[in-house]
C-alpha cells in the first residue's frame, strides 16, 4: 500500500526538543513504510509568526538529516482551495456566519458553542464561518491511542473555518492540504488527538478521504504543561546535536543501541527507519532527559 506522511510545522518560532518528537516519528514511520514524507509549512496566522522561522525550521530539518520529499507547500499560498472548500460547503448549506464574540461566548459559560447563529446561512459582515456539526458520534481508531469517539455538537459545537479577522483556521487548511498532498498518515502530537474528529467530519463533508492517525506522547515540562514554543522550550541547536536525535528514539521507545548517542544524525536515522516500531511508542506524556 502506498504510504504519503507528512510534517507540518507553524512558523511562530523554531523548532525545539518537542517539535522533534513529531518530525522524527512521521518522518520514520514514512520511510520505513517505503513512503514520501512532506513538508508543510502551516502559515496562515502572520500575526503570531515570526519573521525567519520558516527558514529556520527548514535548515534544522535538514541539519538533523530529515529530508523532505519534493517541494515545500505552504499555506499562504493556498488561499484559493481554502476559498473554493467554503464555497462548496456554502453550497451544500453546510456553514454559517457568526457574530457572537468572545464575551458572548464566555458569558453562556458552555465551551460547546451553542448553534446562536445557525440562521445566518448567508454571508454577513464581520462575522466568523462556523460549520454545523452533526450531534452523533464520529468514530476513529488511532493507531496508538486505539478506539474513539466524540459527539462534536456536546464538545465543541460548531467549528470556526474562517475566523472574524478573515483568516483561515486551522481546521479547514489541514484538512484541505492533507487532501491535497494525498496523505494517507497523519503522525503527530497528541494535542491534536480532540481536533481529529473534526478533521474527519470536514473530511466527510467535503467528500474527502480520510487518512489513519498516529497520535504521539507529549514531552512536558517538570510542572507537567507541554513543552511548546509559548513556554519558552529552547530552538534545537544547530549546528545539529544529534544525540538529541538519540534522545528522541528513547523518548518514542525505540531501543537504540547506545553507541549511537554521538554517531551522525544520517546513521541514528538509518538505524530508526530499520528498527522503527510503533507498536513500542509509550501512550503516557513524560518529561525527559532532553534539556527543557
Ligand atoms: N501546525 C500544527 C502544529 O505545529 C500541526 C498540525 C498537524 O500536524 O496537523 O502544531
Amino acid at each position: 500500500m502506498s504510504y504519503t506522511g507528512r510534517f507540518a510545522p507553524t512558523p511562530t518560532g523554531p523548532l525545539h526538543t518537542g517539535s522533534l518528537i513529531a518530525a522524527v516519528a512521521s518522518y520514520c514511520d514514512a520511510r520505513a513504510a517505503g513512503g514520501k514524507w512532506l513538508l508543510r509549512m502551516e502559515d496562515i496566522d502572520p500575526p503570531r509568526e515570526m519573521p525567519g522561522a520558516a527558514d529556520l525550521i527548514l535548515r534544522q530539518l535538514h541539519a538533523y538529516g530529515l529530508e523532505w520529499d519534493g517541494e515545500v507547500l505552504f499555506q499562504h499560498q493556498r488561499t484559493e482551495a481554502y476559498l473554493a472548500a467554503l464555497e462548496q460547503l456554502q453550497e451544500q448549506g453546510d456553514v454559517f456566519w457568526c457574530c457572537c464574540s468572545r464575551t458572548d461566548l464566555a458569558r453562556l459559560g458552555t465551551t460547546a458553542y451553542p448553534g446562536t447563529c445557525r440562521p445566518f446561512t448567508s454571508p454577513r459582515d464581520d462575522a466568523a464561518i462556523r460549520l454545523r456539526v452533526p450531534d452523533r458520534v464520529i468514530r476513529f481508531n488511532d493507531r496508538l491511542f486505539g478506539p474513539q469517539a466524540e459527539n462534536l455538537q456536546n464538545s465543541i459545537g460548531d467549528v470556526v473555518l474562517r475566523r472574524r479577522d478573515g483568516l483561515f483556521a486551522y481546521q479547514l487548511a489541514v484538512v484541505v492540504d492533507d487532501a491535497f498532498q494525498n496523505i494517507t498518515d497523519v503522525v503527530r502530537g497528541a494535542d491534536l488527538l480532540d481536533n481529529t474528529a473534526r478533521q474527519i467530519f470536514l473530511q466527510e463533508k467535503l467528500g474527502l478521504a480520510t487518512p489513519r492517525y498516529l497520535h504521539l506522547p507529549l514531552m512536558l515540562h517538570a510542572d507537567g504543561t507541554k513543552l511548546s514554543k509559548q513556554t519558552f522550550a529552547p530552538a534545537l541547536p544547530l549546528p545539529a546535536e544529534p544525540v538529541l536525535l538519540w534522545q528522541t528514539l528513547m523518548f518514542l521507545g525505540q531501543k537504540i543501541p547506545a553507541d549511537l548517542q554521538h554517531a551522525t544524525p544520517d546513521r541514528i536515522l538509518h538505524w530508526a527507519i530499520r528498527n522503527w516500531t510503533p507498536g513500542d511508542i509509550p501512550r503516557q506524556h513524560g518529561m525527559s532527559s532532553l534539556p527543557a
